[in-house]
């Protein structure tokens, strides 16, 4: 039996293939470290240099990422297809997956794709304001991105969106207002992405003529966290924020400006924790006496509980005056963290207190509907 959490991807990156331009913000051959394009040789290669690292119970992916893999011309797609489709039918990997541009999806393709057994169809939307997809350059409008959502529902494929935030144009509201029609659009999967300014793009040019300024990293981290606590609390499955670090995904390096950090998404998760535990702390208990505070989670929270280098014990500690604060380890669910204050338990609903935060900051309504 497959064991599901245990998931691997095999990536395969087809850096810029089949896309029609460059979008103001990519270089895809920076962020895949690949200049060449792959052939059928190195992508079997890569299959077979990922699958023997595996274990044979794991459920394991081959994706391709990084270009329009819809767009590239049939035959390369064919030759690439085949090859992921001989590794399902041979049981050795569980599922294709690739990404694409919206406006790169039509029957055609998408009963290529069948025949091909692709699961999932990630789209690269990045924003579902036309304005912001136009600064962008990227080339389609939100109503491509509708056309297409509903064309991969109707095959039945899995669907992935992926959206970016402090684009050109971007700014909080609209990213909320991408993020709650992605909810709307039910995907199986999410991926976030702050815009980095990457060398040798569009966005270069743009910062070096004061036309455009990147987010700080406190502020990405305040909007990213505002759009995962509307997916966690919508149960969309968020599978990454912020892009890879690699060895020249760095700031310094490839990166020449904007909210970069290689543990962005910790960064995120333990901003939501931290706001769900002073929400908590001030709502509920109006008079600390205990210089101790014990927090009880599941081992999976636990940095995030606190925080990058302690920072969310260091701001408990210094908020409500705590001497000591322990975190331990407890069989319990994610969605539930314990606090021992004065030798008394308090459970905290952690959905409860992410929808009362996103109230309060008037980003849902009291039924908690998100749009
Ligand atoms: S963002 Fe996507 S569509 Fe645009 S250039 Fe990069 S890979 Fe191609």
């Amino acid at each position: 039996m497959k064991l599901l959490d245990k998931h691997y991807i095999i990536p395969i990156f087809v850096p810029h293939l089949g896309c029609p331009h460059d979008c103001i913000f990519c270089n895809q051959r920076k962020i895949a470290s690949s200049c060449t394009n792959i052939n059928e040789k190195e992508i079997r290669e890569i299959i077979d240099r990922y699958l023997s690292y595996f274990k044979k119970d794991c459920f394991i992916e081959i994706a391709f990422y990084g270009g329009s893999f819809t767009a590239i011309d049939i035959e390369t797609q064919r030759n690439f297809l085949k090859i992921a489709l001989e590794y399902k039918e041979e049981g050795l990997i569980d599922e294709i997956r690739l990404s694409t541009r919206p406006d790169s999806i039509d029957d055609f393709i998408l009963t290529h794709l069948k025949k091909y057994k692709v699961d999932t169809i990630e789209l690269g939307v990045q924003s579902l304001s036309n304005e912001v997809l136009y600064k962008s350059g990227r080339g389609h409008t939100k109503e491509d991105v509708y056309r297409a959502v509903e064309l991969i529902k109707k095959y039945n494929f899995n669907l992935g969106l992926q959206m970016m935030l402090g684009l050109p144009g971007d700014n909080l509201e609209r990213s909320l207002y991408t993020a709650k029609k992605f909810i709307d659009l039910k995907p199986q999967c999410v991926r976030i992405y702050p815009t980095l300014v990457i060398k040798e793009t569009y966005l270069q040019e743009m910062v070096l003529e004061n036309k455009y300024k990147a987010l700080k990293l406190e502020e990405a981290v305040d909007i990213s966290t505002k759009l995962l606590m509307l997916f966690y609390i919508n149960e969309i499955n968020v599978i990454r924020i912020g892009l890879q670090p690699t060895e020249n995904i760095q700031l310094g390096k490839d990166v020449i400006d904007g909210p970069f950090h290689p543990a962005f998404r910790q960064l995120v998760e333990a901003n939501i924790y931290k706001l769900v535990l002073s929400s908590f702390i001030d709502e509920n208990i109006l008079d600390i006496k205990a210089s101790r505070l014990y927090i009880f989670v599941n081992s999976k929270n636990v940095s995030n509980i606190a925080g990058h280098k302690s920072k969310n014990i260091k701001y408990l500690k210094t908020k409500y005056g705590f001497g000591d604060i322990k975190i331990y380890n407890r069989d319990i669910d994610q969605k539930n963290i314990i606090l021992r204050i004065d030798d008394y338990d308090y459970k905290i609903n952690v959905n409860k207190y992410m929808k009362k935060y996103l109230n309060k900051v008037n980003i849902i309504n009291e039924e908690n509907r998100s749009v």
